[in-house]
């Protein structure tokens, strides 16, 4: 990885307000110090997203995420720190050549970017050579222009096992970036490229940088893919790409809707065509995550796939994804020898049109898939049963129950037994996104409470408190696993740097969990009037809590050796003890300790 230096880090830090970043992406409203938001990584009807001008972090209160303004652009655009922190050096004019000095120092990532371009500028340009002719035939053949190959870099990577492994400066890259690539397959110590005979789709991300490629083979050989991907690698996660999104997202951001394409070439085809509102999902299954990237761009998502069984089934399933991400989401549905592509050869524009004009709601669609009008009245109940089955995962109830309206419309069904139905098993909790289940109220005893408060006076700037806070709260006294984990790291942080700001402990913290929930206390500190106060009462009440609880244990023994009374005599005389340490620990913690 590449070292920036931390002084830099700082200064992009400094320049870059968070209020004025996160607001480039979502709209923040002002109430009382800090700016709120409905969270852009969960679901949610209330704002919980709050952004902190003071302490210039954030941390959403109900799915727990958090951290500084790197952290934002981290999270929102799913990208490393090195791409976060370079992203904001461009915002505000620092140069980015100030600390990516030599070709040493110059991180995997960015050197894995540089391969995949020169991958790609490789596969391109062999299309047009004279290894190319027989693909650049078939391309034409099917249609795609000269221009459309040209502005998506569609190339071909030749029958040979060495034609890319032979070709790229070994050195400059080094083995671990090579293998990393994806580029080439391994096996018995051999390394061999991995698109051999393949028509190339070189994938972008949103910066217009090659992460990945596709590779439609020319073969007619049943025994291997048809399509090949690069496999999942530091720079590649299929889940959260969608093949042209990079070129066309401005364009779906300005007409709200997006046309969503399985395959490379029916992307290519709509693109060409003048349907540039597109993106293809290719190399894999919808997710959950294409879902958010397109809610983040449009309002509508008409789903084109194959009119086969295979592309309607992918169609279901992409379609519930959507409908749970609040994506208004339509069908065009072709015939079952069509897909996109096909079709747009054979009839052209204006139908594809007419036929996206006609395109039909999701639960049209669900309804004509299972031929619902057709069934008898137990095959339609099992239909409904899974349909709710799969609304009830969907996380907000308010809107689950719009749904089930709808669906009681669309199947002319009743919409209270409907509903009946939905809330009849119990609930599951769907949230994806990582939960942190601390809430006052959810914490066992008053000791765990004072735990979490123990943990935030360490944070707290007041080096009074903080002094007595490092010399007598230990991991140890504390009860609740998680909260232990946390104080011991605060812990190391708060010792070795006593003068600390509480907003710059969580970036010290490389644990993502620990560091989400120190962001929160962070952002809770403002709550706590007299820290000196707190930190005795918090210490007492968690040794009272130990003291009670032993004293159960010993309760629990005499139970059980009622005929004993001589071993009960013995227990009864420890908890007479554990009683008078208790009143002991009036005296032990006052505020005197503060001035040990
Ligand atoms: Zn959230």
């Amino acid at each position: 990885m590449a070292k920036i230096p931390e002084h830099k880090i700082e200064q992009i830090k400094d320049y870059n307000d968070i209020v004025e970043v996160i607001s480039s992406y979502i709209q923040l409203k002002k109430k009382g110090q800090n700016y709120w938001a409905k969270c852009p990584f969960h679901d949610e009807k209330t704002a919980s997203f709050s952004v902190s001008p003071k302490k210039q972090i954030f941390h959403c209160f109900g799915c727990g995420v958090g951290g500084n303004v790197i952290n934002f652009v981290m999270d929102y655009e799913k990208i490393t720190f090195i791409e976060a922190v370079k992203e904001l050096a461009e915002r505000v004019n620092v140069k980015i050549d100030e600390f990516s000095v030599s070709e040493k120092d110059t991180s995997d990532t960015t050197r894995l970017y540089t391969l995949n371009e020169f991958a790609a500028n490789l596969y391109h340009n062999s299309l047009f050579s004279s290894k190319g002719k027989i693909p650049l035939e078939y391309l034409k053949e099917r249609g795609l222009l000269k221009q459309t190959i040209e502005k998506f870099k569609v190339g071909y990577a030749p029958d040979e096992w060495n034609f890319f492994n032979n070709k790229y400066d070994k050195k400059k890259f080094g083995l671990d970036v090579i293998k990393a690539s994806g580029l080439l397959a391994e096996s018995k110590e051999k390394i061999y490229d991995r698109f051999r005979n393949r028509i190339i789709f070189p994938i972008y991300n949103l910066k217009d940088k090659p992460i990945a490629f596709g590779g439609r083979t020319l073969k007619k050989n049943e025994k291997i893919g048809k399509y090949i991907n690069t496999p999942e690698t530091p720079i590649y996660h299929k889940s959260y790409v969608l093949y042209g999104l990079n070129i066309t997202k401005d364009i779906i951001r300005k007409s709200k809707e997006v046309l969503i394409v399985e395959g490379y070439m029916d992307f290519l085809q709509l693109f060409q065509n003048g349907f540039t509102n597109c993106v293809a999902c290719s190399g894999t299954a919808f997710t959950t995550h294409h879902g958010k990237i397109i809610l983040r761009y449009a309002e509508t998502a008409i789903l084109i796939y194959d009119g086969d069984d295979a592309g309607q089934k992918a169609t279901m399933r992409a379609g519930y994804i959507l409908t749970s991400q609040k994506v208004n989401c339509k069908i065009l549905v072709l015939n079952k020898e069509d897909d996109p592509d096909s079709f747009l050869q054979e009839h052209g524009a204006e139908k594809f049109q007419k036929k996206i004009d006609k395109s039909i709601s999701f639960l049209s669609f669900l309804k004509k898939h299972y031929k619902f009008d057709k069934l008898n009245a137990t095959q339609k109940s099992k239909i409904v049963t899974d349909i709710i089955d799969e609304i009830r995962q969907f996380s907000d109830q308010i809107y689950r129950e719009m749904i089930i309206k709808d669906i009681a419309e669309e199947f002319n069904l009743e919409y209270e037994s409907l509903l009946k139905q939905l809330r009849k098993k119990t609930f599951k909790s769907h949230d994806n996104s990582p939960q942190i289940h601390i809430r006052e109220k959810n914490f066992k005893n008053q000791s765990e409470a004072a735990q979490y408060q123990l943990i935030q006076l360490l944070l707290i700037n007041n080096s009074k408190t903080r002094k007595a806070g490092l010399k007598y709260i230990t991991p140890d006294i504390f009860s609740h696993e998680f909260l232990s984990e946390v104080v011991a790291k605060v812990l190391g942080i708060v010792n070795n740097n006593d003068d600390i700001l509480p907003e710059q402990i969580p970036e010290k913290i490389h644990e993502e969990k620990i560091r989400r929930f120190v962001v929160r206390l962070v952002m809770e500190l403002d709550s706590i009037i007299e820290p000196e106060k707190t930190l005795v009462a918090c210490l007492k009440q968690i040794e009272k809590q130990m003291i009670q609880d032993q004293y159960d244990d010993l309760s629990k023994q005499i139970q059980n050796i009622k005929n004993d009374d001589k071993a009960n005599l013995e227990l009864i005389k420890q908890q007479v003890k554990l009683m008078k340490d208790k009143k002991e620990l009036e005296k032990i913690y006052t505020l005197d300790i503060l001035d040990e």
